[in-house]
């Protein structure tokens, strides 16, 4: 079966083929790190690392993932008024540049580690990279795409055709917002390769320009090529950097080298909050460890993939709660399945699990319909059960969807397949007896009573052909 991805690019779903056979070169953009990382982050960092094992663990690829950290400031509006977010961070902060970033790149990584997300194998900051950013604006310079204006380099957007292809922006209006911006522009969409020192910078280093920071696009240009050797297979984000980041970000790529650079763009939708986009400078966020503290990881990752990815996700405890209960059954039936058979089978070869993994890979398969996933394996949980209730579920069988489960797990790691010891406490023991007393008593009000009781301690009668059952109510 062959995997389709979503290329923003060409705007069509296309066959996913790597450059070199059975490898992949991946890079996503990392965070700029100048304030606690937000859900928003959570939301695309866990398809990041679901697109990252799926190609590693369900179809076999050795992957390359490099994620920059963003570490010296940009600019990304007229709001900014002149100050980088680094350098308003160490003003807010009473911090050096190095202090800020340390702290939040901690902090990022943190967040990543209890969201279960896997670290990239590289992890370059942009600071460490300055001088073939420098390289590369040479390059760009001599190509004939930028120009030089007192100090600051710009791309000069003219010379690039398919400037504004990736967005689909239109590049007019796009030019009306940018009027009243800098003189020295040719063009009103020009943007800056590297820019003059200016009191509101951070950071500043040397340059055959003189004193300067480079402009924020190039640094995903100069890191993607550098740690993957040259053009690569898939370069991901969220919808907010179709523009301008990855589109400037092509456009350097073409100016430098003559070619886009990545063959796959693939874009995460966003997380908003009441319908906007969840943002560090709208200050309208939600830490990743505040929501870790209503909700656990696995809750977390399965309200995310209970969307597609493109899809935006509106922020709503809600919808995490009902996530939290798709969690919970998965893991009661993984317990139902643990009283058949005591361990996942090294190979699945009944039909009836064949036929989910089939499923469950097809929906992968058509762009990574996670939700599509989910639906099919709600649709084993509901065949299997209704087997197990008809007690004609066998034993290979349950074996073999425990290994389905734990194969997708690798994915989506959500789920719990440690067979749960239930103590019950000696109150809980009591009480069962006496209902046990009530009911050849035929007091059957009295039996519901004591059974509410228990329920209440947080433990679950069931009657059964073999007798009572007990089982402990999950807490989170
Ligand atoms: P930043 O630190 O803002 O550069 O963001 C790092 C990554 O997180 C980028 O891929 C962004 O697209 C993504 N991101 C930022 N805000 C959100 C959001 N509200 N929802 C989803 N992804 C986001
Ligand atoms: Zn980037």
């Amino acid at each position: 079966m062959v995997l389709v991805l979503y290329n923003t690019w060409t705007k069509k779903k296309e066959v996913f083929k790597p450059i070199e056979p059975g490898k992949v070169g991946y890079y996503s953009c990392g965070p700029t790190v100048y304030s606690s990382s937000h859900l928003g982050h959570g939301v695309t960092y866990i398809r990041t690392d679901m697109l990252k094992q799926f190609l590693k663990k369900w179809k076999g690829f050795v992957v390359k993932h490099v994620q920059n950290i963003t570490d010296f400031g940009h600019m990304t509006s007229d709001a900014d008024e002149g100050i980088d977010k680094i350098k308003k961070a160490m003003d807010r902060e009473k911090k050096t540049a190095e202090d800020i970033t340390e702290f939040y790149t901690n902090d990022f990584h943190d967040s990543m580690k209890k969201l279960k997300i896997e670290p990239p194998d590289v992890e370059p900051k942009a600071s460490e990279n300055v001088d073939i950013m420098i390289e590369i604006i040479k390059k760009i310079i001599e190509n004939g795409y930028a120009y030089v204006k007192d100090g600051t380099v710009y791309f000069d957007v003219s010379k690039y055709k398919d400037y504004g292809k990736l967005s689909g922006k239109n590049m007019e209006a796009q030019e009306e917002k940018q009027r009243v911006a800098d003189p020295n522009k040719k063009n009103p969409n020009d943007f800056v390769l590297w820019a003059k020192h200016q009191p509101g910078h951070s950071h500043v280093w040397d340059s055959p320009w003189g004193k300067g920071m480079p402009g924020w696009h190039i640094e995903c240009s100069a890191m993607g090529r550098k740690y993957l050797d040259g053009d690569f297979d898939i370069h991901s984000g969220g919808v907010d950097h179709y523009f301008p980041h990855h589109e400037n970000e092509i456009a350097q790529n073409y100016g430098a080298f003559g070619s886009i650079g990545v063959n796959y763009w693939i874009h995460f939708g966003l997380l908003s909050i009441n319908g906007e986009k969840m943002s560090k400078s709208k200050e309208n966020f939600i830490t990743i460890s505040d929501a870790l503290e209503k909700f656990s990881p696995e809750t977390i990752r399965m309200w995310v993939f209970s969307s597609q990815y493109k899809s935006t996700l509106d922020y709503s405890e809600d919808n995490l709660r009902k996530a939290k209960e798709k969690v919970d059954k998965i893991n009661n039936f993984i317990q139902s399945l643990l009283k058949i058979a005591d361990s996942a089978d090294d190979k699945i070869e009944t039909d009836l699990v064949k036929k989910y993994y089939e499923k469950f890979e097809a929906a992968m398969d058509d762009n990574l319909n996670t939700p599509e996933a989910l639906a099919v394996i709600f649709d084993l949980i509901t065949e299997a059960n209704k087997k197990i209730d008809s007690k004609s579920l066998t034993k290979k069988e349950a074996a073999d969807i425990l290994a389905l489960l734990e194969k997708i797990d690798t994915i989506f790691k959500m789920m719990n397949f440690k067979k749960e010891k239930i103590e019950i406490p000696e109150e809980v023991k009591k009480l069962i007896q006496e209902r046990e007393k009530a009911r050849t008593e035929k007091n059957w009000k009295k039996a519901d009573e004591i059974r509410g009781q228990i329920r209440k301690m947080g433990y679950l009668l069931e009657d059964s052909e073999e007798g009572v059952k007990c089982r402990k109510i999950r807490s989170s």
